[in-house]
């Protein structure tokens, strides 16, 4: 999608902090972080959100969560433990229309959520 924003930082077309990538998916720090740990783990393909998935696409949702365990581990917060969250839609708050795991830990969060 020509002008996504994080098309663009999967395709490197503009600067973020970069940790992980592959030929499916992106991660990568968020700019404002809301956690000591806050990452973003999106698929390269354009997936706008869980609502509009097409057949197929559950092969690369699965590969995000494998890549949130895998950051998870890297950052040092696989014991202590993290929230993974997706927003969808205007209720949720989703600002980017690009589907995105947050990854969030490195402290104690507040319970419960929303
Ligand atoms: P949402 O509300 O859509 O679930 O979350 C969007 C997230 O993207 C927010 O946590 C926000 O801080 C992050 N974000 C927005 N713009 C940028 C950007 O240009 N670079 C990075 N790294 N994160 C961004
Ligand atoms: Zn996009």
């Amino acid at each position: 999608m020509k002008d996504c924003l994080f098309c663009k930082i999967s395709k490197r077309e503009i600067p973020s902090e970069i940790v992980y990538q592959d030929e499916i998916l992106t991660v990568f720090k968020d700019i404002n972080p809301a956690a000591p740990i806050h990452l973003l783990i999106i698929p390269n393909k354009h997936i706008v959100s869980v609502q509009e998935m097409e057949p197929g696409d559950e092969k690369i949702l699965g590969k995000l969560f494998s890549a949130a365990k895998k950051a998870a581990e890297e950052s040092g917060i696989s014991d202590s433990g993290y929230r993974l969250i997706i927003n969808n839609g205007p209720d949720a708050h989703q600002e980017i229309l690009h589907l995105h795991l947050h990854l969030m830990g490195g402290g104690k969060m507040k319970h419960p959520i929303g």
